[in-house]
């Protein structure tokens, strides 16, 4: 069973939702107006990188700072990471766990791992001067990021490592989120924070292909006591794709109550699945990184009908402003309201569409001659910005001459084709963008 939704800070955040990935405070080449366009509600950033850039003197200032942007709205739940990048939607701060093992453990340089945290011989200088990054400094320095969402430092189980790692990472884990426990009760109660003002504190599940060191992770971090329980190091099978039986076992092993947060998942299709198991929150590079190397995402849906879409995005576009922007209490006639629910009904051809299912996607590569004169834009079905204005022929021109908004626009309609399905998984209708204040 999922959530429907999480209460933080004052505010309300709809579930499922799917975090792109903004490490250094900005999903590359997107601002805030774009991620709203494009139905994003929320984003990750990375502890271990922001504490390096800009560093967290300066989000600590961001966080009381009165900023003079007329665009920003005086909220509780305003934070040095949302005020500095004036972003009203759910952050979540990664711990560094994924970091660490890509640093050390993949590459085997850099550092050591430890009990007591992880020594840095690499990273930016503000990393180096700590010397040791400890389960401690980590959930610290995101509290001064002021993120939603923390998230316990882990020791994180390679694929293919042996029993003895994996009992090895579990029980650091285990012994890093107890430490990390006790350090965010003393961090809420200095700050004098209450279950309506504090974030809320994660933890995450390791043990690699081991279903015995899972369900033992998952037990003690449950004894322990997290706001939400994490998914690490998802798995995939030897053909590269998610291993749909533990992701459901690990599901299994946290009780409903509790959000469910697939880490680093993925593939659309993977979070479609996954939802089903009953992960709420999804976070993945690809839709970004893919976007960036000309590698476009589309649902493939032989039911697309050609002359249909091209006169819905002739009709949108022409009210362009009125419709993407529309809201309940502005100057929404009803003569808009009736094209817009028009215009969803054509576009939003993915209703019966097996989302699951890998082969209702496609991809397109957008650097490949046969586009250099495709009118086309990159979705037919797609209600993207990129879609609505731009034909295959000219992003393909902009990737060549190595323009920048070029991946501007690749962005815009890969993120928007992942919260298409999203929306669809939830029913949740745009242009409802996901934050409300709760009562
Ligand atoms: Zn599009």
């Amino acid at each position: 069973m999922n959530i429907k939704e999480l209460k933080i800070k004052g505010k309300k955040y709809k579930l499922p939702i799917f975090l792109p990935d903004a490490t250094l405070g900005i999903v590359r080449s997107l601002d805030n107006r774009a991620l709203k366009e494009v139905g994003t509600r929320g984003v990750v950033v990375n502890t271990y990188h922001l504490n390096d850039t800009p560093g967290t003197d300066i989000l600590k200032k961001f966080a009381s700072v009165e900023t003079r942007s007329l665009q920003q709205r005086p909220s509780l739940c305003r934070s040095g990471i949302k005020n500095f990048m004036n972003f009203d939607g759910l952050v979540v701060s990664d711990s560094g766990g994924w970091q660490v093992f890509s640093l050390i453990k993949r590459h085997g340089e850099g550092g050591e791992i430890t009990d007591e945290g992880v020594k840095f011989n690499i990273g930016g200088e503000k990393n180096k001067q700590l010397g040791i990054f400890t389960p401690e400094d980590s959930i610290r320095i995101q509290f001064e990021i002021g993120a939603d969402i923390l998230i316990c430092l882990d020791d994180f189980t390679g694929a293919n490592d042996s029993e003895e790692k994996i009992k090895e990472s579990v029980k650091r884990t285990i012994l890093w989120a107890k430490r990390t426990r006790v350090e965010f009760d003393k961090i809420i109660k200095e700050k004098k924070l209450t279950d309506k003002t504090r974030p809320l504190l994660f933890a995450v599940i390791q043990g690699g292909w081991s279903r015995k060191w899972r369900k033992y992770c998952a037990e003690e971090l449950l004894k322990i006591g997290f706001d939400g329980y994490g998914y690490g190091g998802y798995m995939v099978n030897e053909k590269g794709e998610l291993d749909e039986e533990m992701s459901k076992y690990i599901a299994e092993l946290i009780p409903d109550e509790f959000p469910k947060f697939a880490l680093g998942v993925g593939k659309p299709w993977d979070i479609a699945r996954c939802y089903e198991f009953g992960w709420d929150i999804f976070d993945c590079v690809l839709p970004t990184r893919d976007g960036r190397h000309q590698r476009l995402y589309n649902f493939k849906n032989d039911n697309t009908n050609e002359a249909e879409a091209n006169e819905a995005r002739l009709i949108k576009r022409s009210d362009s402003g009125a419709l993407s922007l529309a809201s309940s209490e502005s100057h929404f006639a009803e003569a808009t309201r009736d094209k817009l629910e028009v215009i969803q009904g054509k576009f939003n051809n993915i209703k019966n569409l097996d989302l699951k299912n890998p082969d209702n996607y496609e991809f397109l590569y957008i650097s490949r001659g046969k586009f250099a004169t495709d009118s086309n834009p990159i979705g037919l079905d797609c209600d993207c910005f990129t879609c609505q204005n731009y034909s295959r022929a000219y992003v393909h021109h902009l990737f060549k001459i190595k323009d920048m908004l070029a991946h501007r626009l690749a962005v815009i309609h890969n993120l928007r084709v992942y919260n298409r399905a999203i929306e669809e998984l939830s029913f949740v209708t745009p242009p409802m963008l996901g934050t409300v204040d709760a009562e």
